[in-house]
């Protein structure tokens, strides 16, 4: 029980330093869009790639070709030419292409909101899934990237070593925080644990004395101060 206040804690602090600022919510442009198929691209896009260098190639993207169909149809040279400037972008250029050539052919140009069929995408997964139908349906999902997991394992205590179980154990806390929001919250959750993770919460400095979440903080209580 009070692991459980201590979790719907750190997500009541996490909701309102996210509302108190009204910049948050527009601060990457694709932050007020529910289309799954601009969701899914960016969303491929940001694997290891800073939000900031992905947002203009992602916009230039999706207005020239708007939707999967459109995409299947591209000129993978052109394609590759927009994505130059974000790197890999010959492996990039052909995942999204076959992803959108897969969408375009077996479901008619509809991605499935389901989570199993878009991480079965290429260059998709469990992350991608999850974001897009977080950010498109308000799912009771979290996307847990590494910025998201240093934030969740450094609050809670977990010991930072790698391996499947620690991941799985990370996924499964993250996802029990979603039991402290109701409706939409789900989509703020997201985006605080995300924010705070790139802009506070860095690998090696992080700066606890502005965090909104310091006091429950167990890495900030019992190891950093
Ligand atoms: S208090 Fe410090 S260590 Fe804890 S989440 Fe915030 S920035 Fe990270």
């Amino acid at each position: 029980m009070i692991r459980r206040n201590t979790e719907c804690r750190f997500v009541a602090q996490l909701l309102a330093w996210h509302s108190s600022d009204a910049h948050r919510r527009d601060v990457f442009w694709w932050r007020g869009v529910e289309d799954p198929y601009v969701l899914f691209v960016v969303e491929v896009l940001l694997a290891r790639t800073r939000a900031e260098r992905v947002s203009e190639v992602a916009r230039e993207l999706v207005q020239r070709w708007p939707e999967f169909c459109s995409l299947a149809r591209a000129d993978e040279a052109e394609l590759e030419q927009m994505l130059r400037p974000l790197g890999f972008q010959r492996v990039r250029a052909s995942a999204l292409k076959r992803a959108a050539e897969e969408v375009c052919t077996r479901w008619g140009g509809n991605l499935p909101l389901e989570e199993e069929k878009i991480a079965s995408l290429p260059r998709s997964g469990r992350y991608v899934a999850n974001a897009v139908l977080i950010y498109s349906t308000c799912a009771r999902k979290v996307a847990v990237d590494v910025n998201v997991a240093r934030v969740v394992s450094r609050v809670f205590g977990f010991i930072l070593v790698n391996g499947k179980d620690r991941e799985e154990n990370l996924w499964a806390l993250a996802q029990r925080l979603v039991e402290c929001t109701s409706g939409c919250e789900v989509r703020s959750l997201n985006w605080a644990l995300l924010d705070v993770g790139r802009e506070i919460c860095h690998p090696t400095k992080p700066r606890c004395p502005l965090c909104p979440v310091r006091e429950i903080c167990h890495f900030a209580r019992f190891i950093r101060i």
